[in-house]
Parts: C-alpha cells; sequence; structure tokens
C-alpha cells in the first residue's frame, strides 16, 4: 500500500487535473480520497470528510450502494458493452428509455443518449439546428445562453456556458451563440423587488432575440437554478416569464437539468420547480448519482415528432450512447430514488429544513444573504454588512473559507465570494445538523482571519 506522499508524487508526475493549475498543484500535492460511505468520505490519512457535494453535484443517493453496484456487476457479466448505431440496442438502454420517459414530464417520451453533461449539450446544439434546417428555416441556428453559465467543457459546451476565463482559452464561442446576463439579483438588482426583477431579467432575453432577429434565434438554454456559478436561485417570476417569451418568437427552451434532475430541487426535474416546459432537457450527473459515466438529451414531443417523422438520419452519436452497464446503473439509481422517495424527501423534509438553517445563517456577521434550493445552497460572504460591500478580490474570502472547511472535515465549494453546497439526497436532519455546525465554525474561523 503506497503512502500518501508517494500518490501525491505519482500523480504531479502524470494526472493532470481538470480546471486547475498544474504546476501549483504539483507543488502543493493533491489530497488523496481513498473511501466513501453515505454522506461520507476517507482521505488517505485516515480523516473523515462530510461531503456536502455530493462529488460533482452527482452522488445524489449517497455513497455505497449495492444496487447499483450489483446492477453493474450483473450487465458487466452478462454484456458488457454492445452499440445502438447498426439498428441494434441493449435491454438495459430500453428499459432506461423507458423510465426516463416515465420521470420525466408528460411531454418527454424520447431520449438520444451521450457519455456526459458536455456531450449531452454538444448534441443539444447540432439537434436544435437540424429541428430547424428539417422545417425549412436554417437561417434558425442562434443560440442565447446566459453570462456565467456552466454547460461543460467541450468546444460547444464551453460555448454555450458564460464562463469568460473558460471563453478566454481556445478562442470561444463558437460562432452563433450569444449570451445575455444572468437573474443574479445581488449584481443586477439594484435593490429592486425581486419578482419585479425577475420579469426585469427575462426581458433581457426579449431584447436579445429581436436585436439577433427573432427569425435567426433557434433556442434558448439555461440551468434552472445556475449551479457552477454560485446557485444563483432566480426570482419565482423570472422563469415563467421566459418561457412567455420563448412561445411569444417560438424559440425552443432547453433546460440543463445536469446539476438539478433527479431530485436535487425537491422535484425530478429543476424546471418542474421553476415552472416552465422546455422542449429539451440535458442530463448527467444524477442519472446514475456519478456511480458510472452517463448523460444525454431528453426530446420532447414537439421536436420528437419532426425528427422522427420528416428528419430522416440525424448523423450524431457516440460509442457509448446507451451504453448497457451504465444504463443497468442508472436504471437501479432511478428505481431507488423512486424507493427511497428521496424526490420527496427533498421537498417536504429535508429541502425546507435547509432553507430555515441557511435562513438562520444570516445572523453570522459574515454572511450577507443565503439561498436554497431543494438541496442547493449559497452563503454569500460580505466584508460589511450594514454597507453590504463586498471583500476585495486579493482576499480571496472563499478560497480561505474553504481551507477552513478541508481543514475541519467539511467539503464546501468556494465561487468567488459564495460557499456553496449540494449534499446527497439520502442526508437527513441530524446529518444536517451535523454539517450546519461544521460550516457556522468554519465561518468563525474565516470572519478571525479577515479581521485579523
Ligand atoms: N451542465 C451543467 C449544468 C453542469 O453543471 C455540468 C457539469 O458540472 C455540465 C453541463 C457538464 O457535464 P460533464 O462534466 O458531465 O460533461
Amino acid at each position: 500500500k503506497r503512502s500518501t506522499r508517494e500518490w501525491q508524487q505519482a500523480d504531479a508526475a502524470h494526472f493532470l487535473h481538470p480546471f486547475t493549475d498544474f504546476g501549483a498543484l504539483a507543488k502543493k500535492g493533491s489530497r488523496i480520497i481513498t473511501k466513501a460511505e453515505g454522506i461520507y468520505l476517507w482521505d488517505s490519512e485516515g480523516k473523515k470528510i462530510l461531503d456536502a457535494m455530493s462529488g460533482l453535484w452527482c452522488v445524489n443517493v449517497g455513497y455505497g450502494q449495492n444496487s447499483l453496484v450489483e446492477a453493474a456487476t450483473r450487465q458487466m457479466k452478462e454484456l458488457p458493452f454492445y452499440n445502438a448505431f447498426f439498428q441494434t440496442a441493449t435491454p438495459p438502454a430500453i428499459e432506461l428509455a423507458e423510465l426516463l420517459a416515465e420521470v420525466t414530464p408528460p411531454n418527454f417520451q424520447h431520449v438520444f443518449f451521450a457519455g456526459s453533461g458536455s456531450e449531452g449539450n454538444d448534441t443539444v446544439v447540432r439537434m436544435v439546428r437540424r429541428y430547424w434546417d428539417i422545417l425549412g428555416q436554417p437561417e434558425r441556428k442562434v443560440i442565447i445562453s446566459r453570462k456565467n453559465g456552466y454547460h461543460g467543457s467541450t468546444m460547444a459546451g464551453a460555448s454555450l456556458g458564460g464562463m469568460s476565463y473558460m471563453h478566454a482559452q481556445g478562442g470561444l464561442p463558437i460562432p452563433d451563440i450569444t449570451h445575455i446576463d444572468q437573474p443574479y439579483w445581488h449584481e443586477h438588482g439594484h435593490g429592486m423587488d425581486k419578482a419585479e426583477f425577475g420579469k426585469v431579467a427575462a426581458s433581457w432575453l426579449e431584447k436579445r432575440i429581436l436585436e439577433v432577429g427573432a427569425d435567426k434565434v433557434a433556442a434558448f438554454i439555461g440551468e434552472p437554478v445556475q449551479g457552477a456559478g454560485g446557485v444563483i436561485v432566480p426570482p419565482a417570476t423570472y422563469w415563467p416569464e421566459i418561457q412567455r417569451i420563448c412561445d411569444k418568437y417560438g424559440v425552443l427552451i432547453v433546460s440543463d437539468e445536469v446539476i438539478c434532475g433527479f431530485g436535487r430541487t425537491g422535484n425530478w426535474f429543476g424546471c418542474e420547480t421553476q415552472g416552465f416546459k422546455p422542449d429539451l432537457m440535458t442530463f448527467a450527473k444524477g442519472v446514475t448519482s456519478g456511480y458510472i459515466p452517463l448523460g444525454g438529451v431528453m426530446v420532447g414531443d414537439r421536436m420528437a415528432k419532426v425528427l422522427i417523422e420528416q428528419g430522416g438520419d440525424f448523423n450524431h452519436g457516440y460509442t457509448y450512447s446507451g451504453h448497457p452497464v451504465a444504463s443497468a446503473v442508472a436504471v437501479a439509481n432511478i428505481k431507488l430514488i423512486q424507493q427511497l422517495k428521496l424526490v420527496e424527501h427533498v421537498r417536504d423534509d429535508v429541502g425546507p429544513y435547509l432553507a430555515q438553517q441557511f435562513a438562520s445563517l444570516k445572523d453570522h456577521p459574515l454572511v450577507g444573504d443565503t439561498e436554497t434550493c431543494g438541496l442547493m445552497g449559497a452563503i454569500l460572504l460580505v466584508k460589511d454588512k450594514a454597507k453590504n460591500t463586498a471583500f476585495p478580490a486579493e482576499i480571496d474570502i472563499g478560497m480561505v473559507c474553504r481551507g477552513h472547511c478541508f481543514g475541519n472535515g467539511l467539503i464546501m465549494r468556494a465561487v468567488g465570494d459564495r460557499m456553496i453546497i449540494a449534499p446527497p439526497l439520502v442526508m437527513n436532519r441530524a446529518q444536517m445538523d451535523e454539517m450546519m455546525s461544521l460550516i457556522r465554525r468554519c465561518l468563525d474561523l474565516t470572519l478571525a482571519d479577515a479581521t485579523r
């Protein structure tokens, strides 16, 4: 068995980590995560860590669920791989397609499988353009997305995403993708009433549609609740107004459900929580609770009818579209979510409890605001509550807080001055109390640093 130091040396010598300063990490050394159970991880030093990020927003059913392991083992032995290109299909992929049609909103009866959320969103770009081509409107190819949104790391995924630091590397976005501002009240609200602000933020979409020309706009894409952007929960008025605008101009709506899907927001899908009816839904992560890679796109009836009845060949797909082992794990995962009633657990029990616990954090001198939606939450750290002033960028307050979390056995992520969580949906109230006391301790330690 290798020591932590030996793992770190081998890691630094060969492994280029995603979204990482390679040189800095090589000097510092990775934290080596070796096992997990329920909502906890252990590192190579034997330290127990409460995983308030569900891995990377994905381990919805928690770690160590045997039914998923058994599904994978059974399928690996029986048929580890077969493709879906040769007018062929495997039972697990068919069963998963059927189950997805059952748990998604009623207008979704079809699915296109991919291997990840990024591949799902690449599929979206090609599929919406194909749809308008078939309808004889090939000039409708512009996709409107949002600044600070995250839709993946492939060329199309990173272009749809609105992270300027990603666009700066690799000459993005690709053509015909344009971004509007996000519905972030603390940045753009200027003291406005939140319900009013939701409508104002949605009106930026109409403005952009008219600038581009409605006959050139193919689709609007957004996360129901922006995740990687910092858990930005839009006012309840935002999405219904987006829906009204898209309907008015015949623009397709794509809901990126990669984080919000499979119970995270207290419904099966985030669009149900936020009150809109998309034409496409991208999913990944929670579909297998991250036990194995799988993603895809749910295709609503409006588009499916055209693609199936008039489309001809759709020249797109991945070796792993409908992978039998990944599909078998997804089926076991969805059945477990149903059996454990995790959607109801989030909606009626731990979701409201988290909202209450996060609201109580507003008493803390460092906390300017908190927001939650189901089991996603954000804590905004401010320098001066009374004046609502931010910390100067050079202090990087989020990273200071994240450091204390790491040191105290808690994984919480920092996005600028927002600390964010998305714990496993299996978390119970006692575990949430434990998480909250760790969060309070880390906020106190961060405050001590900030006032030193
Ligand atoms: N879309 C959203 C909303 C995401 O949060 C992510 C990943 O975090 C993706 C797409 C990309 O998914 P993947 O990393 O599986 O390619």
